[in-house]
C-alpha cells in the first residue's frame, strides 16, 4: 500500500511507525475526549471578514458549506462578556509591578523616593504600555490577530464536522494557488504553484519546514474529506437532497494521493502531514507547564474540572514520546536568521488572512482554526530570547518573552485552535490506517 510508509520523517529523527503507535493507540483517544469538553468545543470566529486581496465569492450556496452558530443560550456561561483572565494578564504584571515597587519602599529613604516615583511613573504610563504590547504581541504572533470584533460568533464545532462539501474548482484552486505561488517559498526558477519533493531539497531547512507545514495541512483537509464523504448515489429520493450516507471513500483517497494519480507526490505529501503532527506535537510539548497552569473556566465547574485533568493526562503522555522534532536547528545563524525569521512570520500571516477569501464556509471555519493552531504552534516553537549557544528556550515557563521583558501568553482562542489543530492531524493519521485497512 502507498500508504504504508517506512523510514523516517524527513528533517526529523522519528521513524513512521513510531508516530503510527503512538498517536493511534495514546494520543488520538485521549485528544477526541479532550476537544469535546466545552472549552474545546467553543470557537469564536468571524466567517464574514472581508477578502483582502480579491472581491470575495464566498457568498456559497453548497448546503454542506453552510455553518451553525451558537445561539446564546447554548453557549457557557463562563464563556460570555467574561474578559478571559490568563496567568500572566497585563493587568496582572501591573498589580505585580505596583505591589514590587511598594515592597522596595520598605528597604530605605532612598529606595522609597524610588520606590513613589516609579509608581507614579507606571501609573502614568500604563495606557500607553498596554497599546504597546498589544503592538509588540501582533509583531510576535504568526498570525493575524484572533477574531473577536461585533461580527465573531461562537460556533460549537462538534456540530459543524469538517468533511466533504463539494467545494472545488477556481476558487478552492486560487486559495490553494495563493497559498503555494505567492506565500510559500520557492526554489529558484520553479515557476510551478506547486513544488515537485525533488526540488524541495534546494531551499534551506527554514524555507522547507514552511512548504512541509502547509502541504501537511493540506493533505489533513483532503483526507478529512475522503473518510466523511457524501455517496450521491445513496441519497435518497425525499425531494429535498435530505438523507445520503457518509463515509470512507477509498477510491477518492487513492486518487488524492496515490503515486499513479499524483506524478509520484502523493506518498510524500501524506509524509508532510506527519512532520505537521511532530512539529504541532512539539509545541504543544514545550508549551506543557504553561499549558497546565490555566484555569480552562468555562462556568461549569465539574467540567472545568475534568477538562485540567485530561489536560494533565495528554500533557504527561505527550512528555513521554521518543523523538520530538528539534526547533533549535531553525532560525539560529545571526541576523541573516532573524531576517528570514520575519519573513517566515509574513508569510504566514498572508496565509491566515487568506483564509479570509475561501468560499464556503465550512471550509473557511476549519481552515482558519486549523491555521490559528499552527500559528499558535510556531509562536510558541520561535518564542524567547534566542540563545547563540542553545537556541530558544526548551520549555515555556513564566519566561520572558522575546527577551523585553514581557511574559509568554495565549488567548483562549489560540489555546483552542492549538489543541483542535493538532485534533485535527491526529485523525488525518489515524484515518490513514483505517484507509491502509480497507485496501489489505
Ligand atoms: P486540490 O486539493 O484543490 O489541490 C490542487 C493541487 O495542489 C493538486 O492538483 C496538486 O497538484 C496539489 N496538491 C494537492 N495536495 C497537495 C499536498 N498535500 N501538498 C502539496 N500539493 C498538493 N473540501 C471539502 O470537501 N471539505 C472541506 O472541509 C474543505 N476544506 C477546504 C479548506 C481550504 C482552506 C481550501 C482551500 C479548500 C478546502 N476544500 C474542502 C477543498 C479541497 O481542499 C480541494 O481543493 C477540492 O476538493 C478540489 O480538489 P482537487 O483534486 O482539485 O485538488
Amino acid at each position: 500500500c502507498f500508504c504504508k510508509l517506512k523510514g523516517q520523517i524527513g528533517d526529523c529523527s522519528c521513524n513512521v511507525d513510531t508516530v503510527d503507535y503512538f498517536n493511534n493507540i495514546k494520543i488520538y483517544p485521549r485528544l477526541q475526549s479532550l476537544i469535546n469538553k466545552d472549552y474545546f468545543r467553543f470557537y469564536k470566529v468571524n466567517l464574514k471578514k472581508e477578502c483582502p486581496f480579491w472581491s470575495d465569492d464566498s457568498r456559497c450556496a453548497m448546503k454542506f458549506c453552510h455553518v451553525k452558530p451558537c445561539k446564546d443560550e447554548e453557549i457557557p456561561p463562563g464563556l460570555k462578556g467574561r474578559i478571559l483572565k490568563h496567568p500572566y494578564s497585563n493587568e496582572e504584571m501591573y498589580v505585580k509591578y505596583l505591589e514590587e515597587s511598594q515592597h522596595q519602599d520598605c528597604d530605605s529613604d532612598v529606595i522609597d523616593e524610588l520606590g513613589y516615583l516609579n509608581t507614579t511613573i507606571s501609573a502614568k504610563a500604563y495606557e500607553e504600555f498596554a497599546l504597546w504590547q498589544a503592538y509588540d504581541d501582533a509583531q510576535d504572533n504568526f498570525c493575524t490577530l484572533p477574531d473577536d470584533d461585533g461580527d465573531a460568533q461562537y460556533v460549537d464545532l462538534s456540530l459543524n464536522p469538517e468533511r466533504y462539501t463539494g467545494y472545488r474548482g477556481p476558487s478552492a484552486h486560487r486559495i490553494w494557488r495563493s497559498i503555494y505561488m505567492e506565500n510559500c517559498f520557492r526554489p529558484k526558477n520553479t515557476f510551478d504553484a506547486y513544488i515537485s519533493t525533488s526540488k524541495l531539497n534546494g531551499l534551506c531547512l527554514e524555507k522547507r519546514v514552511f512548504y512541509r507545514v502547509v502541504s501537511g495541512l493540506h493533505a489533513s483537509i483532503n483526507i478529512h474529506l475522503c473518510s466523511h464523504y457524501l455517496f450521491p448515489e445513496t441519497l435518497s429520493f425525499d425531494g429535498k437532497g435530505e438523507g445520503g450516507r457518509w463515509g470512507r471513500n477509498l477510491a477518492e483517497f487513492k486518487n488524492r494521493f496515490g503515486p499513479e494519480t499524483t506524478k509520484g507526490e502523493g506518498p510524500s505529501w501524506l509524509r508532510n502531514l506527519y512532520f505537521l503532527y511532530l512539529l504541532e506535537l512539539r509545541a504543544i510539548h514545550k508549551a506543557a507547564p504553561y499549558l497546565s497552569s490555566i484555569d480552562y473556566y468555562t462556568g461549569r465547574e465539574v467540567e472545568d474540572k475534568e477538562t485540567l485533568d485530561a489536560i494533565i493526562d495528554i500533557l504527561t503522555i505527550i512528555r513521554s514520546f521518543p523523538e520530538h522534532f528539534n526547533e533549535s536547528t531553525m532560525f539560529n545563524g545571526g541576523s541573516q536568521a532573524q531576517k528570514l525569521k520575519e519573513e517566515f512570520k509574513q508569510h504566514f500571516r498572508n496565509i491566515s488572512r487568506i483564509m479570509d477569501c475561501v468560499g464556503c464556509e465550512k471550509c473557511k471555519l476549519w481552515g482558519k482554526l486549523q491555521v490559528q493552531g499552527l500559528g499558535t504552534a510556531l509562536k510558541i516553537l520561535f518564542s524567547g530570547k534566542f540563545d547563540e549557544k542553545n537556541g530558544y528556550p526548551n520549555t515555556i515557563e513564566k519566561m520572558p518573552y522575546n527577551g523585553n521583558g514581557k511574559e509568554f501568553k495565549l488567548e483562549r482562542s489560540e489555546i483552542v485552535a492549538l489543541f483542535n489543530a493538532l485534533g485535527r492531524i491526529s485523525t488525518s493519521i489515524f484515518e490513514i490506517e483505517n484507509f491502509r485497512q480497507m485496501m489489505r
